[in-house]
């Protein structure tokens, strides 16, 4: 069986991963700019599963057990230290509260930790700001470019072709199946097709008359020069601060903080907004005071590729019998990836994506009305 995947990043990578896995042997996957060139290498590089949907705790859970499979066998850097959503206010612990309870009836162990323990863990924190928080123990953070690296090489190594500057313009259906993707670098056939092209995806089924609605929203994250461990947590989210500001530090010591700080989709990746920098470090100096005397070294761009319920969209295409997307991960894309390898791979091959609630995120949903709400959407 020949498979041709559109999109090497992150979801294309792990989709082969997965398909080599299983056998199956003639993979090309193409992008139309080199392999973690979209969102794949523009992340803050965090995991968690405390999300506000079955789907998605579900999913993540799963994924989270095959990133500490990957840690294991691979070698690569992956960190379970935790993520750590603060409440400024006291009503928003009861918040959490409701919120823990729905992620431990999916066994996933988070809970309310008080000021002294939030001290404990995070002792740069101003602590006289907040109330509390909620902890999830399982969540993490990951060392991004090993990560990826690693995954580009074992898949090639694998066999799978990665052919780069390769934009795939428009889909050839004949026959209620898709035949084959036209580049300016020629035609590409293939037996089965997999669209892993994140906001790419939408023009490239637009040529053959499927909707898919998603849009690309501008981030904008900041990193700072090098220091000793200032933020111990896998992330930090300042809840009660409109756009969830969230801080991180890297392996390296670089620090990395964002906030949803409200743009317009499809916006250039090259038109900066440097009032981000402030409404992003203005709320996060206010809970590390540290934060006031450290050098921001740049800051840089990269798209969620958004869904109108923030969820993904996986499985067949219909009514094409060979077509296949994973798209719109609207900004968790990276955590979920072994399992969108998965998912997909299984469907591929089996015809079922092995994970029932997957059922839930085909692109049929838009039609049926059956949407699926995320409300935390952070990183
Ligand atoms: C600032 C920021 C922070 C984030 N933080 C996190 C986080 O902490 N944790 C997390 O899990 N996720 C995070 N994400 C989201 C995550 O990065 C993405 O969801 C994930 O990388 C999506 O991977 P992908 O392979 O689906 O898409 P992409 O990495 O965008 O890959 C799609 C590829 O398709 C290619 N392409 C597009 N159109 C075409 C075409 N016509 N022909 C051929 N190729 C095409 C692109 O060049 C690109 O390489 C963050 C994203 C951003 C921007």
């Amino acid at each position: 069986m020949k498979v041709l995947i559109i999109g090497a990043g992150v979801s294309g990578l792990f989709i082969a991963y997965e398909l080599l896995k299983r056998g199956v042997g003639e993979i090309t996957i193409v992008d139309a700019k080199t392999p973690g060139s979209g969102a794949s290498l523009r992340n803050v590089a965090c995991f968690r599963s405390s999300f506000t949907s079955p789907e998605h705790v579900i999913l993540m859970k799963e994924s989270i057990k095959k990133w500490l499979e990957i840690r294991d066998s691979w070698g690569v850097g992956i960190h379970q230290n935790g993520y750590i959503w603060v409440a400024r206010k006291n009503e928003t612990i009861d918040v959490f509260k409701k919120l823990s309870q729905f992620h431990n009836s999916y066994g996933v162990p988070t809970r309310i930790i008080g000021k002294d323990e939030l001290k404990e863990k995070e002792p740069y924190m101003n602590i006289d700001i907040v109330e509390g928080a909620l902890y999830d123990p399982t969540a993490g953070k990951m060392n991004l470019m090993e990560v990826f690296t690693e995954l580009y090489l074992r898949v090639k190594k694998m066999g799978a072709k990665i052919i780069p500057y390769t934009p795939i313009e428009k889909l050839v259906v004949s026959g209620g199946r898709v035949k084959s993707a036209i580049s300016p670098r020629g035609q590409l056939d293939a037996d089965v097709f997999i669209v892993a092209a994140a906001e790419g995806s939408k023009k490239i089924l637009e040529s053959i008359g499927v909707d898919v609605p998603i849009e690309p929203v501008p981030r904008h994250p900041i990193v700072t020069e090098a220091y000793s461990e200032i933020i111990k947590a896998g992330l930090v989210i300042d809840w009660d601060t409109p756009g969830s500001p969230h801080i991180t530090q890297t392996s390296h010591g670089s620090i990395i903080l964002a906030r949803d700080v409200k743009d317009e989709p499809w916006i250039p990746l090259n038109s900066q907004r440097f009032d981000a920098i402030y409404k992003i470090v203005k709320p996060l100096s206010e809970l590390y005071p540290a934060l006031r005397y450290i050098n921001i070294t740049r800051y840089w761009m990269g798209y969620y590729d958004m869904t109108p319920d923030h969820h993904p969209i996986y499985g067949p295409v219909h009514p094409f019998e060979n077509l296949y997307i994973a798209a719109g991960f609207s900004g968790h894309g990276l955590m979920m990836a072994p399992m969108t390898g998965v998912v997909i791979a299984n469907w591929v091959v089996d015809g079922k994506p092995g994970i029932e609630v997957a059922e839930n995120l085909t692109l049929e949903r838009f039609k049926t009305g059956k949407l699926v709400k995320e409300l935390a959407v952070i990183g």
